[in-house]
């Protein structure tokens, strides 16, 4: 049987020069990779107490969904600036690969609504830092952050400090 981490394409030199690119529509392209990284991240969560699953664009949409429909939550999405159609928080956030503006509907989490965010892959962690701050921002309490992909020497987990953060494959 093939380990998740046989699934994922390293691409050396995407989307700049000097970045190894994780792409997981290896993962995505095989049924049974598909449901390992769904059912390994589920694993992390499905004893976590938590009201509401939050994802970012792009790819935490295609990991947060499924999960959020297993254990019947709702799935939240925090979207690129523009997109969302409803009243919006919005933050700047630093990339591993330039900055960008995100944003999520106002009215999606209620005052102490306990979070878990989702997402492919943690790099230098700005992302998630700029999704916490919007989470928080609405009152909402975030209880965990679970990634497929942690890329280590990014140090994307030193941002989150404070915060429960998992992942399931780790990349020096
Ligand atoms: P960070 O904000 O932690 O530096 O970057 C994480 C975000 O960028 C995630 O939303 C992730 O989708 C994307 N990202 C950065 N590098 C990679 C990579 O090598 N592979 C994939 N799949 N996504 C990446």
């Amino acid at each position: 049987m093939k380990r998740i981490e046989d699934y994922v394409i390293s691409i050396p030199d995407f989307p700049e020069p000097g970045v190894i690119f994780r792409d997981v529509t290896g993962i995505l392209e095989d049924a049974d990779g598909l449901q390992l990284a769904v059912d390994l991240m589920q694993e992390r969560i499905k004893d976590v107490d938590f009201d509401i699953i939050v994802g970012p664009e792009s790819r935490g949409f295609i990991f947060g969904v499924p999960l959020a429909y297993n254990l019947h939550k709702p799935f939240i999405p925090v979207r690129k600036a523009g997109k969302l159609p409803r009243e919006t928080a919005a933050v700047e956030y630093a990339l591993e690969y330039g900055t960008g503006t995100l944003e999520i509907h106002k009215e999606s989490i209620k005052p102490g609504q306990r979070v878990v965010i989702i997402d492919d892959l943690i790099a230098t962690g700005g992302t998630n830092k700029g999704i916490i701050k919007l989470v928080e921002e609405l009152g909402g309490v975030v209880v965990k952050a679970v990634f497929l992909m942690e890329l280590k020497g990014l140090k994307g987990r030193e941002k989150l400090k404070g915060y429960d953060v998992e992942s399931v494959i780790q990349y020096e």
